[in-house]
């Protein structure tokens, strides 16, 4: 199956998705000139139906953290299996414990595809091993570090000079001299910065 751009997710959402890094804020963004879905019919306002409301919401999380309908069907019945938490909640959690995610919301990526690319390249080291898997689910302790040859790399010059520009969450401890990244904690559901209905996007998979 050809693979869709990735800016025509954007527009197909009808919002910005922040997918590409840089681009996504400078005048090149295509939402900027074309913030309509792509094709014939695109300008034309649509309603749509209760379902496709469901299955759009559930695209733009899927989208944003780059994962399939396989995986987000995995972590949706990982969540219903956590007791402490609401289903929308924990899936929030989860999908926020990836470490492609833990990764850009560092600051040590520009995007979430970003930080999948860098990690999938072996550019880190988890607790001391080299780790190639950025679906990982990082828990409270665990030391995320760029690896030592890639600390001399450009990378990290650029990753030091975004320092200023980024907040990492609280939950994360981020060390830009050393490039290393500590989970303090879990986080915590209000701390997910997503701003989607996660309890519009379990609707579509409860039929
Ligand atoms: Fe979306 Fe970024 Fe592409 Fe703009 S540049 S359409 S925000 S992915």
């Amino acid at each position: 199956m050809k693979k869709e751009p990735v800016c025509r997710k954007c527009r197909r959402a009808g919002m910005k998705l922040f997918l590409k890094g840089e681009k996504c804020f400078s005048p090149k963004c295509p939402m900027v000139r074309r913030p309509y879905p792509p094709g014939f019919h695109g300008q034309k306002p649509v309603s749509l139906s209760e379902y496709e409301k469901q299955l759009r919401e559930a695209q733009k999380i899927k989208w944003t953290y780059g994962i399939r309908d396989r995986q987000f069907k995995n972590y949706l019945e990982e969540a219903k299996r956590q007791k402490e938490l609401t289903v929308a909640d924990a899936l929030k959690q989860l999908l926020e414990r990836r470490l492609d995610n833990v990764v850009f919301l560092a600051g040590f990526a520009l995007s979430r595809r970003h930080a999948r690319q860098m990690v999938s390249h072996g550019h880190f080291y988890l607790n001391g091993r080299k780790i190639t898997i950025p679906s990982y689910l990082v828990k409270p302790n665990d030391v995320i570090a760029l690896k030592e040859k890639s600390k001399k790399s450009q990378l990290a010059e650029e990753i030091k000079r975004r320092k200023e520009s980024v907040q990492p969450p609280e939950w994360l401890e981020v060390d830009f001299e050393n490039l290393t990244i500590k989970v303090k904690r879990l986080p915590l559901p209000e701390e997910v910065k997503v701003p989607f209905d996660f309890d519009l996007a379990i609707e579509r998979y409860s039929r």
